[in-house]
């Protein structure tokens, strides 16, 4: 990715990206999903409903996957990791 005519590497460590990058990085990532493992904007939005209410959610981050849920509830063959899975 090019951003500014300054190259960003795509294997950053998070330490090594400014939150205003990381953010955009996100986005572009989301974006550039393949229709096809996508899941679709209403099932997204009712996962990260379900994240919302949950008290595993830190941060963004589930607890028990360790995963980013914005990243993971795009995905549609993505679950719940928890014992009860909420979504
Ligand atoms: S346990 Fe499930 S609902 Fe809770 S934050 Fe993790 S992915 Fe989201």
């Amino acid at each position: 990715m090019e951003k500014n005519n300054q190259r960003i590497c795509k294997r950053c460590f998070l330490k090594d990206i400014a939150p205003e990058e990381y953010l955009e990085s996100m986005r572009t990532y989301l974006d550039g999903l393949d229709e096809e493992i996508k899941a679709d904007k209403q099932l997204y939005e009712e996962r990260l409903k379900e994240c919302e209410s949950c008290e595993n959610l830190r941060e963004g981050i589930c607890r028990i996957c360790g995963c980013f849920v914005e990243y993971r509830a795009a995905i549609k063959i993505r679950k719940c990791p928890a014992i009860h899975p909420r979504w």
